[in-house]
C-alpha cells in the first residue's frame, strides 16, 4: 500500500469514469458517532456497507469516532493545557477516527468485504494548516477510485486531514460530514449518504420537539442555514461543499431502513414553505457597551481589533441614549470566544470610551428558516408575535433574505421551538 503523501498517485480532483467502467453507482457512506458507538454497532455499520456492495456497488466508507470519545479527547487537552497549541490538538483529537476506521475494516472482512483503513494523511486529504478548522483543499482520489473498483471498500477517517508541512489536521467538530462530501465529490460519486441517530433533517430538532416533521427535500440554501445557525445535523461547511460541487447528499437513519431527507437544488422543490425550519444555537454570547460616546469610527474602533484578535461578530444592534451624545452597542460573538472579546474591549477601553461592559453568556439564538420568505412578508411578524404571547423577550434581532433570527434568554429555548414550530404550522399531526 502506498502511505506516503510523496508517493501518491498524481493529485488532484475529481475523477472522471467512462460509461463501460461501471455500471452500478458509486457510493460514499458516512456514519456518525452513535452509529459506531461500540463493536455491536460497528458490525450493524458492516452489514449496511455490505448490503451496498451486493448491490453491485462501488463503496467508500467515511466514519466519525465514537460518540463522545472527541469530547473526551477535547477534554484531556484543555486539562493538560488550557491555551493549548492548536498543533498539538489536532494530533489528540484525530486518534478517535483511527479506532473506529480499523474497527470496521476488521468487521468488514469478517464478512468477506474487502476492506483497508485508511488515515487522513495516507489517501491524502490535503488542507490548508489552520489547526483545529482546517479547510479541505485537495485528495488524492485515484488510488481509492482504483481500490473501489476492484471491490475493495476504503474506510476512510473523517474530520481529519493533513496540511501542507504533513502534520495532522482537523476539519472543527462535525467535520467528518465534510470529510463524506469531499471524498464523494472527488471520487466521482453518485450518492453521498451521511447515516446518523436520526432518519432524516426535521423541521427543528426533534429531540427537543416531539412534533418536528421530517422533511424529504430541502435545498442547498436552506440547509445552509439551517447548519449555519445550530442544526448540527450536517456541518455547514459539508453543505457548502455539496452545493458548490452539485453533489446531492441524503441524510438518513442507522438503525432503521427507510428513505432519509434528500438535500436539492430549489427547481427540484415543487411546494415550497414559508418557513422550513426553525434552529437554534446556544453557542452565543452577548456584550453591552454602555454609552460609547456617539461619533464617526466607534463602530470600526470596536469591531476592527475583535476582527484582528480572531473573534467573528453576529448580531448587532446600536441605541441611541437619551440625550443623544452616547450609544449603547450590543453584539454577540461565539461562547468560546467571548472571554478573548472582553479582553480585547477592556484593553481598548481608553480609546473607545464607554461607561460599562456588560457580558452575558446565557442566551440563545433562535432562528426561522425559509427561501418562501423572499415573496411573502409578515414571517418575522408572526415570530415575534408568537414569542410575546409567550412573554418572550426579545434582545436582539437579525434578519437576512431567508431567515430571521433573535436573540433570547436561554432558558427559553424549548418554550420558544415549540411555539414557533406551532405559529408556522409545522407540527406533525
Ligand atoms: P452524527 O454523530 O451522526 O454526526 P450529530 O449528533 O452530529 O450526529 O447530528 C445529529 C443530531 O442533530 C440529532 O441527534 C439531532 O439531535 C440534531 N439536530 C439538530 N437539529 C436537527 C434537525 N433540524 N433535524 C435533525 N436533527 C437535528
Ligand atoms: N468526531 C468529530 C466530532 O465529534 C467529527 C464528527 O463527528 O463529525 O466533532
Ligand atoms: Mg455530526
Amino acid at each position: 500500500m502506498k502511505n506516503d503523501i510523496n508517493d501518491m498517485p498524481e493529485p488532484f480532483g475529481r475523477v472522471t469514469h467512462t460509461a463501460d467502467e461501471w455500471v452500478m453507482a458509486r457510493i460514499v457512506q458516512k456514519f456518525g458517532g452513535t452509529s459506531v458507538g461500540d463493536v455491536d454497532r460497528i458490525k450493524n455499520v458492516a452489514l449496511k456497507v455490505k448490503a451496498e456492495v451486493d448491490r453491485g456497488n462501488e463503496v467508500a466508507v467515511v466514519l466519525s469516532a465514537m460518540s463522545g470519545e472527541t469530547n473526551r479527547l477535547v477534554d484531556l487537552v484543555s486539562q493538560m493545557a488550557p491555551l493549548y497549541d492548536a498543533r498539538e490538538y489536532d494530533v489528540v483529537v484525530a486518534t478517535g477516527e483511527q479506532v473506529t476506521v480499523g474497527l470496521l475494516a476488521l468487521a468488514l472482512q469478517d464478512l468477506g468485504v474487502s476492506a483497508r483503513s485508511w488515515l487522513g494523511w495516507q489517501i491524502a486529504i490535503e488542507t490548508d494548516d489552520v489547526h483545529g478548522k482546517a479547510r479541505i483543499e485537495n485528495i488524492v482520489a485515484d488510488e481509492l477510485v482504483k481500490r473501489m473498483a476492484s471491490g475493495e471498500v476504503p474506510v476512510v477517517a473523517g474530520f481529519q486531514g493533513v496540511a501542507p508541512n504533513h502534520r495532522i489536521t482537523t476539519l472543527g467538530r462535525g467535520g467528518s460530514d465534510t470529510s463524506a462530501v469531499a471524498l464523494a465529490a472527488a471520487v466521482g460519486a453518485d450518492r453521498c449518504d451521511i447515516y446518523t441517530d436520526v432518519d432524516g433533517v426535521y423541521t427543528t430538532d426533534p429531540r427537543i420537539v416531539s412534533k418536528a416533521r421530517k422533511i424529504d427535500r430541502i435545498t442547498y440554501e436552506e440547509m445552509l442555514e439551517m447548519a449555519s445557525l445550530g442544526a448540527k445535523v450536517l456541518q455547514t461547511r459539508a453543505v457548502e461543499m455539496a452545493m458548490k460541487t452539485g453533489q446531492r447528499i441524503q441524510v438518513l437513519s442507522s438503525f432503521e431502513d427507510k428513505p432519509g431527507t434528500l438535500v436539492v437544488d430549489e427547481d427540484e422543490i415543487v411546494e415550497k414553505e414559508l418557513v422550513s425550519g426553525i434552529a437554534y444555537s446556544r453557542d452565543e454570547a452577548k456584550i453591552t457597551l454602555v454609552r460609547v460616546s456617539d461619533k464617526p469610527g466607534v463602530a470600526a474602533a470596536i469591531f476592527g481589533p475583535l476582527s484582528d484578535a480572531n473573534v467573528n461578530v453576529d448580531m448587532i444592534v446600536q441605541n441611541r441614549s437619551v440625550g443623544g451624545d452616547a450609544t449603547d452597542m450590543t453584539f454577540t460573538v461565539a461562547q468560546d470566544d467571548l472571554d478573548r472579546a472582553v479582553e480585547t474591549i477592556e484593553n481598548l477601553s481608553a480609546d473607545i470610551g464607554y461607561e460599562k461592559l456588560l457580558s452575558d453568556a446565557n442566551v440563545v439564538k433562535v432562528s426561522v428558516v425559509g427561501v418562501g420568505m423572499r415573496s411573502h412578508a409578515g414571517v418575522a411578524q408572526r415570530m415575534f408575535a408568537a414569542l410575546a404571547e409567550k412573554g418572550i423577550n426579545i434582545q436582539v434581532i437579525s434578519t437576512s433574505e431567508i431567515k430571521v433570527s433573535v436573540l433570547i434568554d436561554e432558558e427559553y429555548t424549548e418554550l420558544a421551538l415549540r411555539a414557533l414550530h406551532t405559529a408556522y404550522g409545522l407540527d406533525a399531526t
